[in-house]
């Protein structure tokens, strides 16, 4: 089924809450809805896919056509005593996806709880939290292919993935609308808790289960991070940045505290882009409606009534310290429109 709004408030449709409007909103529930969305001649001209609006800002009205899926079929494919495959469609919400699996005692997504979004997302910027990466569970991405009018798969050593990075922000970007995730999940227990004090945490609430650990990171997440219902946000504001070994080597001989963590490739280690902002003086720091989060520096908030316009003046004001104090440029994560 499509549904379409024209000139839509989007203060629900993004996780800032900045008062925006787009001129159309498309709704699509099927992946073949697609085929008429886009027949020759009625294509929207100007698009783009939104999905829960968790890491977008928007800067001004959107005089396109916003593609929202709103699919939440969730089917399994495959299952036996080793894995369960599963497809889950654009729409579902992850964090309800994540609480499927972690009830059908399913590992893979469970340090992924409670990351704001959709699953036609989460290959988008490969999703990632305590040490895992939605690309660590993704099997196969079918898209729509807006070029060649055509539905399209891609298997994951296709879709390109990197820290916060894929084929959908680079090559298929403007051009691909994911409509399903195929997911491969292990059916015995493989828990990953080397990052910060999950094991502690895991274990002080009785013991490595699933159930313990999707717990344990949502209250993790929930002591941390603001509600962006209380507070506009989008989460990290800012990708940490990935810095040549000897930049990174420099910099901790100054900074003897500074966190420094490896990449997939030798030559280059991740800093923390929080700890840096921290370090340049700016966590709890406001003008005007936005701020720097009081307990999380790489979170830009919305206080109430700010315009994207001014969330990016503050995010172009903590890139130039950061710049100035550590010679570090720090890049947005979220799509600025
Ligand atoms: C409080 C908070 C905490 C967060 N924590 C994390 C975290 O721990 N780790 C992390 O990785 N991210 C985090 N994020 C960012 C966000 O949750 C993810 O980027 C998430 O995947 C966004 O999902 P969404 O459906 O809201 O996407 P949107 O914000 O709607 O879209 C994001 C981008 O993906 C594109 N897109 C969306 N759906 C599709 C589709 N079906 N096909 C093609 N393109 C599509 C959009 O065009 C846009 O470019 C956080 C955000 C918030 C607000």
């Amino acid at each position: 089924m499509i549904t379409t709004y024209t000139d839509h408030p989007l203060r629900e449709r993004n996780s800032f809450h900045v008062e925006e409007q787009a001129a159309r909103i498309i709704e699509f529930d099927a992946a073949a809805d697609l085929d008429a969305i886009f027949a020759v001649g009625s294509e929207p001209k100007e698009w783009m896919v939104i999905g829960g609006g968790n890491n977008i800002l928007f800067t001004r009205r959107f005089d396109g056509t916003l593609i929202h899926p709103v699919g939440k079929k969730i089917t399994v494919k495959c299952e036996d005593d080793n894995t369960l495959l599963v497809e889950a469609e654009a729409g579902v919400d992850w964090d309800e996806f994540v609480r499927w699996t972690v009830e059908r005692g399913a590992w893979g997504a469970e340090n992924l709880s409670l990351i704001p979004g959709t699953v036609g997302a989460a290959p988008v910027q490969n999703i990632g939290a305590y040490g895992a990466e939605a690309k660590d569970i993704i099997s196969v991405v079918h898209y729509y292919d807006t070029l060649l009018r055509e539905h399209r798969s891609l298997t994951k050593a296709e879709c390109r993935f990197a820290y916060r990075d894929s084929i959908f922000k680079g090559e298929l970007r403007g051009r691909a609308i994911i409509t399903s995730v195929e997911f491969c999940l292990g059916k015995s227990a493989k828990p990953l808790l080397h990052y910060g004090s999950l094991q502690a945490d895991v274990e002080a609430r009785g013991g490595v289960t699933l159930k313990n650990i999707r717990e344990v990171v949502c209250l993790t997440r929930q002591s941390k991070l603001p509600d962006t219902n209380v507070l506009g946000n989008a989460g990290s504001f800012f990708k940490n940045p990935i810095v040549p070994c000897a930049v990174a080597e420099e910099l901790q001989a100054k900074y003897e505290n500074m966190p420094i963590y490896p990449t997939s490739d030798d030559a280059h280690r991740k800093l923390a882009a929080g700890w840096l902002i921290d370090q340049s003086g700016l966590k709890g720091y406001r003008t005007g409606n936005v701020g720097v989060h009081d307990r999380q520096a790489l979170v830009l908030v919305n206080h109430g009534g700010a315009t994207g316009g001014e969330v990016m003046a503050l995010a172009r004001y903590v890139q130039a310290q950061v710049k100035e104090k550590f010679g570090i440029e720090i890049e947005p994560e979220v799509n600025i429109l």
